[in-house]
């Protein structure tokens, strides 16, 4: 999705069909007795193909949605400062009006973290915390302003709804589960035109897939002006959440989904497919470049049972990954240039003062450091003895070179 026009522009669903062959099943078993079934079921094979699950099913999105929590937070100041160490702390879980809620590394809590390094651990206790804060009431506000509550009305055919329950209903356990993602169902197309809002700077804009009607008689031309709705989040919150996703994807779970020399921000997701059905749905939420987007993108995938096991960012950040490796150089989205740290060759410091020394070195941006922790220094009579590195070792600026004194 372009995030400043809400253009779709891509959307596929597997397993795929001819698009110009559609009554043609794409299933080898059913192809093979096809003239031996019912019109009434090829009816509801043919529909089932037909899905464009991106806009018709809805799914529990997971820990993508601690993007919505984190934004709400940011909005009501509840955090200022995204790296404000030791600001919240997991315990391993949290205990919701008589319900342990663990978080995914209960055996090995988190322990202290700031906002940033929760989401990049993707640490549901703090989310959950969050989630207390904000309140129920305040909570459904966000969620109506993402648009996640109501159809996109994107134009297209067969669009469904989302799933919450009423905000009467909300209890402090289904607000706790509400945070980080989880007992509610919305749509792809949904998820990705909320976090839309937060690649383009705060606005929430409607998904479309036609931008202008050519008359194919007259070939006059009708442009359809992007919908461009309210207020979300201001500025300020949105370039906060994308910074954070940045660190998602350079450090955090999201890391497979990192292209060399593109800025990628993301999030991964992982939920179960209905209640103890051992089947997950697994996802990744990204956009590039994370400083000013110009996409944005959702991976969807149900049921994975290959070798990346079923986290999100096993497999769902991995799949983002090829793609984004294709369409941003498709798209000539500029690389982001990764600054190469200038490097210097050492100088011999041996004979040197302490006090020369550091002016010396002070002048080439390299600091002097003490081998042996010494308590007082007369710098201006010390004499170095020893270098570490020696002569003619090539360093980066703003670098050491340590030292030993007579
Ligand atoms: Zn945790």
């Amino acid at each position: 999705m372009d995030p400043d026009t809400g253009d779709i522009l891509s959307m596929c669903t597997y397993p795929e069909y001819d698009l110009n062959n559609p009554f043609q099943i794409n299933n080898d078993e059913l192809k093979s007795n096809w003239d031996s079934i019912e019109q009434s079921d090829k009816n509801i094979y043919l529909q089932q193909m037909w899905r464009n699950k991106a806009i018709t099913d809805t799914y529990e999105p997971g820990s993508t949605f601690k993007l919505i929590t984190t934004s709400a937070a940011l909005e009501e100041n509840l955090v200022t400062d995204i790296d404000k160490a030791g600001q919240f702390v997991c315990t391993g879980g949290i205990d919701i009006a008589g319900t342990y809620i663990k978080c995914w590394r209960y055996y090995r809590p988190h322990g202290s973290e700031s906002l940033r390094d929760a989401l990049m651990n993707s640490c549901n206790p703090i989310f959950i915390g969050l989630g207390q804060k904000i309140g129920v009431s305040k909570y459904y506000e966000y969620l109506r302003k993402f648009g996640l509550v109501y159809k996109t009305g994107i134009d297209l055919p067969g669009e469904a709804g989302s799933i919450f329950l009423a905000e009467d209903k909300v209890g402090p356990v289904e607000l706790a589960t509400l945070s980080f993602g989880q007992r509610f169902e919305i749509t792809p197309i949904e998820l990705i035109t909320a976090v839309s809002s937060i690649a383009n700077g705060g606005m929430y804009i409607k998904p479309r897939v036609v931008t202008a009607v050519i008359d194919s008689e007259t070939g006059e031309r009708t442009e359809i002006e992007p919908v461009i709705k309210d207020k979300v989040i201001s500025e300020e919150t949105a370039s906060k959440v994308r910074d954070m996703m940045k660190s998602v994807v350079a450090l955090g779970t999201g890391k497979n989904a990192r292209v060399e020399g593109y800025s990628i921000g993301g999030k991964t997701g992982t939920s179960e497919d209905g209640v103890n059905t051992n089947k997950y749905v697994t996802s990744f939420m990204g956009l590039s470049p994370a400083e000013d987007p110009e996409l944005v993108i959702l991976v969807v995938l149900y049921n994975p049972t290959g070798e990346g096991g079923h986290q999100g960012g096993g497999v769902a950040a991995p799949v983002a990954g090829q793609i984004l490796s294709e369409v941003l150089p498709y798209m000539e989205i500029k690389k982001t240039e990764i600054e190469e740290p200038e490097k210097i060759e050492t100088p011999n410091i041996i004979g040197m003062t302490v006090k020369d020394a550091k002016k010396f070195l002070k002048e080439m941006e390299i600091e002097l450091k003490m081998k042996d922790e010494i308590e007082e220094i007369n710098e201006a009579e010390a004499v170095i003895t020893e270098q570490i590195p020696s002569q003619g070792i090539i360093i980066e600026k703003n670098s050491y070179i340590l030292c030993t004194i007579n």
